[in-house]
């Protein structure tokens, strides 16, 4: 296998306290799967075989849901050298004292950042309060913090709490706030319609360029699908899976995936340097504009007009993209170190 990742990024769970339109994973404190904890050590002890793997994440779903299970899988990430880092929606920071409490607790697992999602479709289940709480713990216990919040027309939080409320964090540079695009789910569960209109304004179309993600970061699903990026749709898009852990090795799965070419030329090309390709063969063939390059990846795999045109044609271009990949990683070094 080609791949040489970097980051493992565990789904530990679907289920979450909150249940926000257009969430990507189909999560609510509802939704059934998660991936046994004695299985996430174990796949923690697996990517230590995987030479160049250097962080473990933690996502959800709620991966706060774990409790201590979740601050002894960091301890373990930790102690075999991995960077470590959660992603929440920030409920079980009710207030300051128990935001401490908690941190804490991930201090002392060794916990390096937390990433921490608000907006309007959060607001429905976590007040921002809790959000404030928990960077401000985060930041003082030197976990570092990023804010996303949610962008798209139909937003009408006012963010500007977070602004004054952890000034000083931000003016530190302990806290990070950004901006994600809050994008249609590809799963077709969401209800509320969405646009871009003022992203599309700002000039942020999707982004042009390689998907650093794919092969870089793979994911573990609750169902224990292995996905070759972290990407929102990836769950929805059958070319991203590689293969199932639930009876196989980490570096088994890797091992058995055939390198194919969908994958590397994601990573090499991304789904605007597929969709020119795509317009050689097919003149006036272009991506509609998107907010961001996964909503653009998702579009080109479900056209049907472009996966044509590749079914024909990709193999033309198959030896420059590996070509192309080889050398994004290393020129000659041989490439199956595990
Ligand atoms: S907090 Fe995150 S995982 Fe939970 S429902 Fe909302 S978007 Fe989904
Ligand atoms: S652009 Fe595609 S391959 Fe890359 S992270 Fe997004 S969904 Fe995954």
């Amino acid at each position: 296998v080609l791949a040489r990742p970097r980051v493992l990024s565990l789904m530990t769970t679907r289920r979450c306290t909150a249940a926000c339109d257009h969430c990507c994973n189909g999560s609510s404190p509802r939704a059934q799967g998660a991936i046994p904890v004695e299985r996430m050590h174990a796949l923690i002890d697996e990517a230590k075989q995987i030479p160049s793997m250097q962080r473990v994440g933690f996502t959800g779903g709620e991966c706060f849901l774990l409790g201590r299970d979740l601050d002894a899988l960091i301890a373990h990430a930790h102690e075999l050298g991995f960077e470590t880092r959660v992603v929440t929606n920030g409920y079980w920071a009710v207030n300051a004292n128990a935001a401490r409490k908690r941190v804490a607790a991930l201090e002392a697992a060794g916990l390096d950042e937390m990433m921490l999602s608000t907006g309007t479709f959060h607001q429905a289940f976590v007040p921002v309060g809790r959000v404030v709480h928990g960077a401000r713990a985060a930041a003082a216990a030197g976990i570092r913090c990023r804010i996303a919040i949610e962008a798209c027309d139909q937003q009408t939080f006012d963010e500007s709490v977070l602004h004054t409320e952890l000034a000083d964090e931000i003016a530190a540079r302990r806290v990070f706030l950004g901006h994600d695009p809050w994008t249609t789910d590809a799963g077709g569960r969401g209800v509320t319609e969405l646009s871009h209109d003022r992203l599309h304004e700002d000039g942020r179309r999707y982004q042009a360029g390689r998907c650093g993600e794919i092969l870089d970061t793979i994911t573990v699903t609750p169902d224990q699908n292995l996905q070759a990026c972290c990407g929102f749709p990836t769950e929805q898009l059958p070319a991203l899976r590689i293969g199932s852990v639930a009876e196989m090795s980490l570096t088994d799965a890797l091992r058995e995936s055939p390198n194919d070419l969908m994958k590397m030329w994601l990573h090499v090309a991304g789904p605007q340097g597929i969709a020119e390709f795509v317009g050689r063969y097919d003149p006036g063939y272009v991506l509609p504009p998107t907010v961001s390059i996964c909503e653009a990846c998702a579009v080109l795999q479900r056209d049907a007009r472009a996966m044509a045109v590749l079914a024909e044609h990709a193999a033309d271009a198959a030896g420059a993209i590996v070509a192309e990949f080889v050398q994004l990683h290393g020129g000659l070094e041989p490439l199956h170190a595990f």
